[in-house]
C-alpha cells in the first residue's frame, strides 16, 4: 500500500488500527515530495524536521491526530515565513498562529509547508506568484489554477492528503477543479479569517482542499466556529459536517441555472458537466431549471468590490511595518513609493489602481456604491433559487487548465473565466467543487470540476449532496496523474 495515495479518513483509520504511524506517513510523503517537486513546484518552503517531531508526539485519538495538512502562504503559522507569495513580505515570519491553524493543532493535525499562490491571492493561475510557477500535475506545461494553485497541485500530485486554501472569488474551487481534487468554500462567517492575509475582507473565506468530500468535512469540523478575533465569524451551535455524508441523491432537488450554460463555455467541459448532471438524475436527483438573472453583472461587480477592498487592505504594506523596505531612500515619500513599486507585482498594482479609482470621490457612487447594490440583487437571486431547490449544480470553471503564459497579457480573459465561482462569494453562500471527469483540450486530457452551491450555512447538506455525487461519479477509477 502506498501511504501517499490515502485520504485523511483512510490514514486516520490506519493510525487507529496501528497499521502504520504518522511518522511512516510523513517519511513516505517526504520521498514523494522529493520526486515530484522538481516538476510540480507546489511548495515555497517546508520544514520536514519540525513536522517529524510533531508526528512523533501525535495523539491519533484526536479528530485529525497526526494528519499532515499543507498551508497556503496567506495563512499565518507561528515562526514560519508568510509572504502571500509577494516580494513585499520577503523575510516576514509569522508572529502568531491564524485561528484556523490553532484549531488544526488542537485537533491534532500537523500544519506542513508553505504552498504557492498568486500574489495576495489575486489571480486564477498561480502565475502571479513572485516566487515561481506551480505546474498542473496532469500536464506540466499547464497552470494549476489559482490562486490556491500550490494547495491543489500538492493534493493532486499526492504530496499531501489535504491543504488549506482561501477563496475570495473562486480560489479554492477553481484550482480544485483544474487539478482534479475537492475544494470547499465555506459560507461567509463560518470560518475565522484571523491570521489570513486579507485580500477582500467581505469576500475572503478559508477552506479545505482534499481528495474526498469526507476529508473536507473533517477539516471543516476542526476549523469552523466563532472567534472573538474575527467579528464577522458567526456564533452558531456546533455542527458535525460529516453527519449527512451517508445520504443519497434520491429526491434531492438540483437547480440548473439557465444563464450558466450559454456561450463562452468550452464545449468539452460542457459535455463533461452535462454527463455528470445526468449521473445525478440517474441517481434519483430531480433537476429543476432555475434563473439567476443578474449573473451577467457578477464579474464586473466582483472586480469593483474586490479591488476596492484590496486597495484599502494593501495600504498597510508601506515598507515601514512589514517585510521588505527599499534601500537608501531619499526621504519618507521615496521610501513608501519605492518599497511598493519594488515589492508588488504587476497584477497587484493593477488591482490597487483599479480599487483606488472606484473608491475615489466623483467615481465612488457610480462604481462602488452601484456595485454594492447589484451585489444585493445577486444575493437575492440565490435566495429566490434556494426557495425552490436544495442546491445548485453547474460547472466550476468554463474551461480546463490552460498552457502557462497563454493569458499573460490578457487579464480580462482571466477575469471572465471566474464567472461561475465569484457569485457565491458576493452572496456569502457555500460552494464545493468535485472532480467529474476529464475533457480533451489540444491533445491533453484534463480534469473538470462539478460545482454544487447551497444556501448560506447549509454546508452539511452541501457536503452530503457532493459526497453522494462523488460516490457515483466514477472519478475513483481515474488513475492519479503522476
Ligand atoms: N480569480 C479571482 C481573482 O483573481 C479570485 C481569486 C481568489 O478567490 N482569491 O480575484
Amino acid at each position: 500500500m502506498d501511504l501517499a495515495t490515502l485520504t485523511l479518513d483512510e490514514l486516520q483509520k490506519g493510525f487507529r488500527a496501528k497499521a502504520f504511524t504518522p511518522v511512516d506517513v510523513l517519511r513516505t510523503l517526504e520521498l514523494r515530495i522529493e520526486s515530484t517537486e522538481p516538476s510540480v513546484h507546489a511548495f515555497l518552503t517546508r520544514d520536514f524536521q519540525e513536522a517529524l517531531k510533531a508526528a512523533e508526539h501525535a495523539d491519533v485519538s484526536l479528530p485529525l491526530g497526526g494528519l499532515p495538512i499543507g498551508i497556503k502562504d496567506a495563512i499565518n503559522v507561528k515562526g514560519h515565513p508568510c509572504t502571500s507569495a509577494s516580494r513585499i513580505l520577503e523575510g516576514y515570519l509569522a508572529p502568531y498562529d491564524a485561528t484556523v491553524i490553532a484549531r488544526l493543532k488542537t485537533a491534532g493535525a500537523i500544519p506542513f509547508g508553505r504552498l504557492n499562490m498568486d500574489e495576495f491571492a489575486m489571480g486564477s493561475s498561480t502565475e502571479n506568484s513572485s516566487a515561481h510557477i506551480t505546474t498542473n500535475p496532469w500536464d506540466s506545461s499547464r497552470i494549476p489554477g489559482g490562486s490556491s494553485g500550490g494547495s491543489a497541485a500538492a493534493v493532486t500530485s499526492l504530496e499531501l492528503p489535504a491543504a488549506l486554501g482561501s477563496d475570495t472569488g473562486g480560489s479554492i474551487r477553481q484550482p480544485a477543479s483544474l487539478c482534479g481534487c475537492v475544494g470547499l468554500k465555506p459560507s461567509y462567517g463560518r470560518v475565522s479569517r484571523y491570521g489570513l492575509i486579507a485580500f477582500a475582507s467581505s469576500l475572503d473565506q478559508i477552506g479545505p482542499l482534499a481528495r474526498s468530500t469526507r476529508d473536507c468535512a473533517m477539516i471543516l469540523n476542526a476549523i469552523a466556529g466563532r472567534d472573538p478575533m474575527d467579528s464577522t465569524s458567526l456564533d452558531l451551535p456546533e455542527e458535525d459536517f460529516t453527519a449527512r455524508l451517508d445520504q443519497d441523491l434520491k429526491g434531492v432537488r438540483l437547480g440548473i441555472p439557465k444563464e450558466y450554460f450559454v456561450e463562452g463555455i468550452n464545449p468539452a467541459v460542457r459535455a463533461t458537466v452535462e454527463s455528470a448532471i445526468k449521473k445525478c438524475s440517474d441517481a434519483g436527483a430531480e433537476l429543476v431549471e432555475i434563473s439567476l438573472p443578474h449573473t451577467e453583472y457578477a464579474v464586473s461587480v466582483y472586480y469593483i468590490i474586490a479591488t476596492a477592498e484590496a486597495s484599502a487592505n494593501l495600504a498597510r504594506f508601506d515598507g515601514v511595518r512589514y517585510g521588505k523596505r527599499a534601500e537608501n531612500p531619499k526621504d519618507l515619500m521615496d521610501l513608501y513609493l519605492r518599497s511598493r513599486e519594488e515589492g508588488f507585482g504587476s497584477e497587484v498594482k493593477r488591482r490597487i489602481i483599479l480599487g483606488t479609482y472606484v473608491l475615489s470621490s466623483g467615481y465612488h457612487d457610480a462604481y462602488y456604491l452601484r456595485a454594492q447594490k447589484v451585489r444585493t440583487l445577486i444575493r437575492r437571486d440565490f435566495e429566490a433559487a434556494f426557495e425552490k431547490v436544495d442546491a445548485i449544480v453547474c460547472p466550476t470553471s468554463p474551461e480546463v487548465a490552460f498552457p502557462i503564459g497563454e493569458r499573460a497579457n490578457d487579464p480580462l480573459k482571466m477575469y471572465l473565466a471566474d464567472i461561475y465561482t465569484i457569485a457565491a462569494n458576493l452572496a456569502g453562500i457555500c460552494g464545493i467543487s468535485v472532480p467529474c471527469g476529464l475533457a480533451e483540450d489540444r491533445g491533453a486530457k484534463l480534469p473538470v470540476g462539478l460545482q454544487f452551491l447551497a444556501k448560506s450555512l447549509d454546508e452539511a447538506k452541501l457536503l452530503g449532496i457532493a459526497n453522494a455525487y462523488e460516490s457515483v461519479s466514477g472519478w475513483k477509477d481515474i488513475v492519479s496523474p503522476i
